[in-house]
This record gives C-alpha cells, structure tokens and sequence, in this order.
C-alpha cells in the first residue's frame, strides 16, 4: 500500500481539504486512541500512579527523538511546545548573551531572545532568505556569537536551510549550535547531532497540541544554569531535571510518543520523499494561478508553499473565505511571523503525504474562484 493510503486510512476522514501540517496536522486513531485511553487509566488508577506505568511509552518517544536528531534518548525532556523549549533554554544561559540567526528568524523566537536579554545579529542569506553557508563561516569565524540558533524550516518559507553544513561549521568554530526543528522534524533530515533542538507535536510528526521536545547535548546542557530551585540552594537535580519539571499533560506527552513511532515505523526517509514529491506538485499546479506568486524554488524538498499576492488580494480573507465556502485550511501569514524577511503576508499551504494531484487541482480552482468572488 502506498503511503499517502496508509497515512489516510490511519486517521479520521478528513472534511474538505487539510492543507494545514505547518500549522497542525491531523492525528491517527492510533495517537487519539493511546491518549484517550491514559486518560481513562487516569481515572482508574490516579494520575500519578498512570504516569509510572507509562513511563515505557514516553522512553520510546525520547529514543524516537534520539533517532531523528543524532542526539542521545537521555540528553531529551518533554516540553509544552517548541517556544516553550527555546524559553527553557535561553532563561537557562550562562554568560555572554549574544546570538546570530537567520534574518528569516520566527517573529515568536525573536521576542523571546529579547525577552532574555539576547543580541541578535543576521546570519547572511541569499534572495530566497537561504543562509549562505561559506560567508556565515567568514563572519562566525571574526566575530563569534555566543551561539548561532538555527531555524531549519520557516513557517513563513518553504525553503530548506543547509542545516548539516552550518553545524559542520559552528563545530569547527566551536560555537553552540540550536536547532528549531518545529516546521523540520518529519520533514527533512535533522539527523545531524546538534548541541541543542526543539520541536512541536502537533506540525509534521502529527501528535497531539500542548507538546514539544527539548535535546540538549551534555557539554552544552552542563553550561546552564536553569533559575529554579536556585543554584546555591544545592538541590541534588540535572540541569535536564530542572528543566523538565512542572505540571504538563501527560497523556498528550503519550499521543505524541505513539505518533513518533509511527513515524519511524512509516520510514523517516519515505515521508521527506514524499513531502519533497507533494511540495514539487504543489508548485506545479499552482504556478500560473493569476493574482497569486509562488515564493519557493519549483523544486525545494519541503511540503511548504507559500502564494504571495501578486493583485491585492488579502490571505487573512482569503483563507477565511476557503474554510467557510470549501472547507479548505490553509494559513495566513502575516508580517510579524518573520518580521525581518517578510514584505507582504502570503497564504500557505502546507500539505501531508496523503495530498494528491486531484486534492491540488480542487485547491486552485478554489483559490481563482476566490480572487473572483
Ligand atoms: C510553530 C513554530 C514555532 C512555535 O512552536 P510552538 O509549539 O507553537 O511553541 C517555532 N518555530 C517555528 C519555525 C514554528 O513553525
């Protein structure tokens, strides 16, 4: 059986179109199941006696994680979603607080490198906003930040960033590397064992929402300092401990570890092929839509593809009009999601492996009858 069937026939039928996995994708019986299922367990046993016995379950999640990311199932915590890892994370450093990133860089991340006191400077990037990897080297090599942070896939931008090459130079330099890999895991090959990488659920992997993941390599996770408890009070925890405590839903911890498996089980490399193969489609069928431009080279090996507009036309109403007339979900970008890359917002769409060339065609029929309406 292919595996846009396998991947359709593992879930709910969907109602219209779901052109929406950079956003939230939807979750298999199998995922909905485990979490309903720790759920009732809950009420059977307690909360807390229910998390014992499944902590089997949430090992398998790490090890997944471990797998996809070249890091080690230990070096990895559970947490509520991929900003919420970077907050960890940067809340935790100690020292010079100073950072180089993508001009393309997430609006949400932005705010919070300023929120915890980060310089920020551009890495430097073509006019698709890909990082130039041999002038990134020049400039880390004169004037090292204290760390470089990584988007390896936009939310904005389907363009996939030489992720391999820039930890190959950030290791040669000695600088930490961290890795968002929200729109990245399940999408292309984060296989390169970065100091540190984040994730959400709910994109690419197809878990429930209110869950991510943090890795943190040794050498860097034993540089941090987390601000709770207090270092001096001498609380005999990790630092991975300290980060991972507080109150979290586990049951969606368990969804997300189930959706992992299934992940791996599909074949990591099977699914970037086939969202490589539906993102090439995707920008066939919609490369003469009048009124709209596609932003991304024909062949990027991403799902993602975004549609400026050429004639005025507004994504925010655009994407309402598609849900309310077509049942169709897309997203609508606007500015503040990468303030200093974008110029006009633009409409995404962001298809799973189980999108055809039929799905593509409805699609943009639905967006001339949209431009015309
Ligand atoms: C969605 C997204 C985030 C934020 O993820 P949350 O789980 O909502 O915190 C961060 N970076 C990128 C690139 C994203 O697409």
């Amino acid at each position: 059986m292919s595996l846009a069937q396998q991947w359709r026939d593992a879930r709910p039928k969907v109602a219209g179109l779901h052109f929406d996995s950079g956003a939230c994708s939807r979750q298999s019986f199998a995922v909905i199941d485990a979490t309903a299922t720790h759920a009732r367990h809950e009420a059977e046993v307690g909360g807390y006696v229910a998390a014992d016995a499944a902590a089997p379950v949430l090992d398998a999640g790490r090890a997944a994680v471990a797998a996809l990311t070249g890091l080690a199932a230990s070096d990895v915590i559970y947490t509520s979603g991929s900003g919420h890892a970077l907050e960890l994370l940067l809340g935790s450093w100690v020292g010079e607080r100073t950072l180089a990133c993508l001009p393309g860089e997430f609006g949400p991340n932005l705010a919070i490198m300023a929120a915890n006191g980060f310089q920020v400077r551009a890495l430097p990037v073509d006019s698709d906003g890909r990082l130039v990897v041999d002038d990134a080297a020049r400039a880390l090599a004169a004037d090292p930040p204290a760390l470089v942070h990584l988007t390896a896939l936009a939310s904005q931008r389907g363009v996939a960033q030489p992720l391999a090459e820039i930890v190959a130079v950030c290791r040669a330099e000695g600088i930490p590397i961290v890795v968002d890999a929200a729109q990245a895991l399940g999408h292309l090959d984060c296989n390169v064992e970065p100091d540190a990488v984040y994730s959400s659920s709910r994109k690419w992997i197809a878990g429930p929402r209110g869950v991510g993941v943090l890795a943190i390599r040794p050498e860097l996770a034993s540089r941090l300092e987390p601000p709770v408890p207090p270092a001096d009070w001498g609380v005999p925890m990790s630092v991975l401990e300290k980060l991972a405590q507080g109150e979290h839903n586990e049951a969606a911890r368990i969804g997300y570890s189930v959706a992992l498996g299934e992940h791996l089980a599909a074949g990591p490399e099977a699914v970037r092929a086939r969202l490589a193969e539906v993102g090439r489609l995707s920008r066939q069928v919609l490369a003469d839509t009048s009124g709209w431009r596609v932003v991304e080279p024909a062949d990027e090996p991403t799902a993602i593809t975004t549609l400026e507009p050429t004639d005025g036309a507004d994504p925010v109403s655009v994407r309402a009009w598609l849900i309310a007339e077509r049942g169709i979900v897309t997203t609508a970008c606007e500015l503040a999601r990468a303030p200093f890359e974008m110029t006009k917002p633009v409409l995404r769409i962001s298809p799973h492996v189980d999108t055809t060339a039929e799905d593509l065609d409805q699609f943009a029929g639905a967006l001339r009858d949209a431009s015309n309406r």
